[in-house]
């Protein structure tokens, strides 16, 4: 990671990075701020939650997200199910959204970093890193879990009145998800890893 050029946050001085030992951290010598922190066990920790995330994705998408009983009749609704409902009732844009930020985006988040990393830990590249860490950067701000979330347990409170409702495991793994996809990517240090697959371009 030699001489890669960065400008200071906080006074836009220009500094060319050295090495940065594990742990360690790069700061400007004319204000102090904080260039660049090198996370340590980078990799392996962010390959752990990638992985702990992709089970959890697993499960909260194949497993019963609520079950509703109403007089005697149980219905039972997956992830999948309820982004279907939203498609028949004439939702397509909300539906979409919803597929994208819930599904997709949390699913190519995970599955890309773990796609760049993994060779890596065993000092190789895969074809076409660069491009796949660039369109990561990107994908992880679409990953909007909690939002999600929090429109379920609104319907949820006007659904009990009508309903018994019982959460599913996949209810469960989808809280747990959340972290789990925020964990990814603070421990991703972007900075190692453009300078093991070769730089920006
Ligand atoms: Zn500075």
């Amino acid at each position: 990671m030699s001489g890669e050029l960065v400008l200071c946050h906080d006074c836009d001085l220009p500094n060319r990075l050295g090495e940065v030992p594990e742990g360690g951290a790069a700061r400007c010598p004319r204000c102090n701020g904080l260039l660049y922190r090198r996370v340590p066990d980078s990799i392996d920790r962010t390959i752990a939650f990638a992985t702990g995330g992709l089970l959890l994705f697993v499960v909260s998408n194949v497993f019963p997200f609520l079950s509703m009983e109403m007089q005697g009749n149980v219905t039972e609704t997956t992830l999948a199910t309820g982004v279907q409902a939203l498609f028949r009732g004439e939702r397509p844009l909300v539906a979409g959204l919803v597929l994208f930020t819930t599904i997709l985006a949390p699913l190519l988040h995970l599955t890309m970093t773990l796609y760049v990393l993994l060779p890596l830990k065993q000092g190789r590249i895969a074809p076409a890193s660069r491009r796949v860490f660039r369109l990561l950067h990107k994908i992880q701000n679409w990953s909007m879990m909690e939002v999600f979330l929090i429109g379920i347990l609104v319907s949820l409170t006007k659904l009990v009145e009508m309903a018994a409702i019982i959460p599913g495991i996949a209810l469960w793994a989808f809280m747990a998800l959340i972290p789990i996809v925020a964990a990814t990517t603070s421990s991703l240090d972007a900075h190692l890893v453009w300078s093991r697959i070769g730089g920006r371009s």
